[in-house]
């Protein structure tokens, strides 16, 4: 069943229309990647499912139930988290502050900090500076903060917008890795990112956007090998022999 369902979704900037009509599903327990170039409509479309932009047609369906109208705080409620492009942690406040924050709408305290101790060991950088204040961090170390802070607020879908960007070959790594063991965990998880190659290989689906539209969707491997989005995306260097005698 599809956890998220999304459909004909349109969203408008004044004059600007930055989605036109998108469909898409996220299956309960996967991980889903959005792909497109700049200005594709992929930070609106997570804006948009965590209500930060306004629907002016369509529908989104969380969990079988209708939540177009939904405010932000509601939609976090139901497990709707976006770790956002540049990551937007509190570089004045502390680790243990920024952690806290993200189970600001739980009552559990106890749970949070065995949670917020997990991440601990998960992230030993971040427990041993837990009190100082997270511009210490590098940006690595804020985007693994950004995740943990999402993580506690018990999400159902997390969405992460562009979050390799910026950090270094040994971060990129990290990261995925830590996806990986995120949805194995049972977590589904919305990726966007401009790192196509190790997107889809993270991926069970993939839907990639151009000007607003779904220009294709499908199985990973199946968008790694099309030419076209191996000469749009994956960069001269891939192998695209369809291409090239074409
Ligand atoms: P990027 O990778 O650059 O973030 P994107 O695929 O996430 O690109 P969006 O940021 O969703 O794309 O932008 C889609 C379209 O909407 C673009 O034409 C953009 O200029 C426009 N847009 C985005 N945010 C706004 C806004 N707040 N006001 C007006 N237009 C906007």
């Amino acid at each position: 069943m599809a956890l998220l369902d999304i459909q004909d979704l349109t969203v408008d900037y004044g004059r600007v229309r930055a989605l036109a009509g998108i469909s898409l599903a996220v299956r309960e327990g996967e991980v889903a990647t959005v792909l497109g170039a700049n200005g594709a409509g992929k930070s609106t479309l997570l804006r948009a499912i965590v209500g930060g932009a306004r629907a002016s047609a369509g529908r989104l369906t969380f969990a079988g139930e209708d939540i177009t109208r939904l405010a932000t705080h509601a939609r976090l409620g139901r497990g709707i988290v976006l770790v956002p492009e540049g990551r937007r942690i509190l570089i004045s406040m502390t680790i243990e502050e920024n952690l806290q924050l993200g189970a600001h709408l739980r009552r559990d305290g106890e749970a949070v900090r065995r949670e917020i101790g997990l991440i601990y060991e998960r992230f030993p950088n971040l427990g041993q500076r837990r009190h100082m204040r997270a511009s210490c961090l590098s940006g690595g170390e804020q985007q693994m903060l950004a995740i943990g802070r999402a993580m506690l607020a018990r999400p159902r879908l997390m969405m992460l917008d562009e979050p390799s960007l910026g950090l270094s070959p040994l971060f990129v790594e990290r990261l995925f890795d830590l996806i990986g063991e995120l949805n194995r965990d049972g977590l589904t998880i919305l990726l966007v990112e401009q790192n196509t190659g190790k997107a889809l290989a993270a991926a069970d689906s993939g839907t990639v956007l151009e000007l607003g539209r779904v220009l294709m969707s499908g199985e990973p491997a199946k968008l790694a090998a099309d030419p076209a989005l191996q000469a749009a995306y994956l960069g001269a260097a891939a192998p695209a022999p369809a291409a090239a005698t074409s």
